[in-house]
């Protein structure tokens, strides 16, 4: 974590600090991070950015299955519906795979680094998702 608690940042000052792009930082304040101000620039305090993310990796502590994938209706690590899920280009470095809940048909998805796609189809059925990159 590379910013400073007493420092504020703006969004572009905040993605460069953290090694993310503009766009994560807007969603994050769109998920909650809090801004000081309510009208652009929007001006970050570090502490709020620390606080986040602090809560944001905790909410992130439910460990998958190298199997499983997180279902939202279930709230829990699920398999996916015949180990099937698409796989969709989020970034240049993240992709989505989703498939159908086993149990409860809802949709359960997993945020992967591109680059471990590879070892994740040896345990799913991968297809792409329609109009995707590969
Ligand atoms: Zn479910």
């Amino acid at each position: 974590m590379s910013v400073k608690s007493a420092l504020t940042y703006d969004i572009n000052e905040a993605a460069v600090a953290l090694g993310k792009t503009p766009a994560t930082i807007r969603n994050w304040i769109k998920d909650g991070l809090a801004v000081m101000s309510s009208r652009k620039p929007y001006l970050i305090l570090g502490a709020a950015i620390q606080e986040y993310l602090r809560a944001k990796y905790k909410a992130a502590k439910r460990p998958l299955g190298p199997d499983q994938l997180f279902c939202l209706s279930c709230r829990a690590a699920q398999k996916p519906v015949g180990m099937s899920v698409t796989i969709g280009r989020i970034s240049q470095r993240t992709s989505l795979l989703k498939g159908v809940c086993e149990r409860c048909d809802g949709v359960c998805t997993r945020m992967i680094a591109t680059s471990t796609a590879d070892s994740f189809a040896a345990v799913f059925k991968i297809t792409k998702e329609a109009g995707s990159e590969p």
